[in-house]
């Protein structure tokens, strides 16, 4: 591997987009290098999509990302037929769920098997476990400093991928480890969500950096047991997010209530937009209209006999058992001493949660912010630098984020592309 220290492009991070980046370079001809300081390329890839890795939809749509202009200027007009070519060409077969792109396998780990497999295949040099330490400006390009293991790591074969990975990270820790200098053309960072270390070396500016795609932290205005009641529970339902009493955004699909607030995919997009105060309302009847559901709510007095908070059984056949009793601890706050439908209708399409942020961020798919789009030029995600010298930047470490669906992963390929294609 040392044998050759000098590479057309040399790629920082082998997650999605730099191993996108590195298989078009080499197919254009070029030497590439991965520098990755984890044990393996694309082990992100492994968890995507719940394992089976949502790597695009079949329908891009700009608005799903924060800043869309700047994604259209750089995925141009037909991103789904170049996605589809590109994933083609590596062998990767794909089947949709409501617009949702999977591979075929339905098991993330033969897209990343198939990534590799197309590494091995064009010669791409894959530097594992290794970091940047200096990057200066060299006669035709640029020099690298890197610290990486002093030998290739080894770990006793396990049949599941996991504990492979966590004894090589072990074996990674304890590896004594060398200095080497790599010099190439071109450098690409393509360092996913957390690119501060790589930017304060190569002086790049950053925005401020959150997590998005997690759940949201938010409570039952006026009744704090009301989540401890609802845990574990899903409906379906549509969320409304409103800000001083305007509304901003609204989506439905499945809704996970937790003890801290709600999760789920509506839930994770929410928290790409939500602020602390912002409400949350819940129409746990989207496909009703109000006076569709109070004709409905009618009938079943008829059917039933009144409605009366004190019996939340009244709701049986209609709402889980929990919500039923949340709904009637609601409606008796809202409207003491009432027993008309009329306000049932209101609770059940405004059930009102008051945002307190986002929870779980460990766990959050993506990173809001990272190196300002305004730092690189379009469609080529060339950075001005003041060295001169050609740099590159891809994927998560732009600040670019998107909504659930495969529109990140989608992103990730794309741009990946787009950063060796001027070369
Ligand atoms: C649990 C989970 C599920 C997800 N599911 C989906 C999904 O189904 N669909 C979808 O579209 N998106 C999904 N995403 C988001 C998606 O994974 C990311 O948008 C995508 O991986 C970003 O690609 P990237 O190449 O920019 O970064 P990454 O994939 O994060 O790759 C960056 C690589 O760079 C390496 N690296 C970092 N810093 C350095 C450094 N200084 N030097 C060398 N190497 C470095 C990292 O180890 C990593 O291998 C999910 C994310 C998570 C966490």
């Amino acid at each position: 591997m040392n044998a050759n220290a000098f590479y057309d492009v040399l790629v920082i991070g082998g997650g999605a987009s730099g191993l996108a980046a590195a298989i078009t370079a080499a197919r254009a001809g070029k030497s590439v290098c991965i520098v990755e300081c984890d044990v393996a390329c694309g082990l992100k890839i492994l968890a995507t999509g719940n394992g089976r890795c949502n790597l695009s939809n079949e329908s891009i749509d700009f608005q799903r990302y924060n800043h869309p202009a700047f994604v259209e200027s750089v995925m141009g007009s037909q991103p789904e037929e170049e996605l589809g070519n590109f994933f083609s060409s590596l062998g990767i077969m794909t089947t949709s769920e409501e617009g949702r792109l999977y591979p075929r396998s339905l098991r993330a780990e033969s897209v990343r098997d198939a990534l590799l497999n197309a590494c091995d295949r064009l010669g791409i040099a894959l530097i594992c476990g290794a970091n940047v330490v200096s990057a200066s400006k060299a006669p035709e390009g640029w020099a690298l400093q890197i610290d990486r293991p002093a030998r290739t790591l080894k770990a006793k074969k396990h049949d599941d991928r996991k504990t492979e990975v966590r004894s090589l990270r072990k074996v990674l820790a304890d590896a004594p480890r060398k200095n080497e200098t790599l010099q190439t053309k071109a450098v690409i960072i393509a360092t996913g969500g957390n690119p501060a270390d790589i930017a304060q070396l190569l002086n790049l500016p950053l925005t401020a950096q959150r997590p998005v795609l997690c759940p949201a932290s938010a409570s039952v205005v006026g009744d704090q047991t009301a989540l401890k009641t609802l845990d574990g529970l899903r409906v379906r339902a549509r969320l409304t997010l409103t800000r001083n009493h305007e509304e901003l955004w609204h989506e439905d699909g499945e809704v996970l209530f937790r003890t801290f607030g709600i999760s789920g995919v509506a839930a994770f997009n929410l928290s790409r937009r939500v602020q602390h105060g912002d409400t949350i309302l819940l129409d746990v009847f989207p496909d009703l209209s109000k006076g569709e559901l109070l004709d409905m709510l009618n009938q079943r007095v008829e059917l039933l006999g009144g409605f009366s908070p004190h019996d939340p059984r009244w709701l049986d056949g209609m709402l889980a058992p929990q919500l039923s009793h949340v709904v009637c601890t609601a409606f008796e706050q809202c409207h003491p001493g009432s027993h008309d439908v009329i306000h049932l209708v209101s609770i059940l399409k405004h059930f009102k949660l008051l945002v307190e942020g986002t929870a779980e961020e460990r766990s959050a798919q993506v990173t809001r912010g990272g190196v300002p789009i305004e730092s690189v030029s379009t469609p080529s995600l060339c950075v001005s630098n003041a060295t001169g010298a050609p740099l590159y930047i891809c994927g998560e470490a732009l600040d670019i984020d998107a909504d659930c669906g495969g529109f990140n992963l989608a992103w990730a390929w794309i741009s990946g592309i787009r950063a060796v294609s001027s070369l």
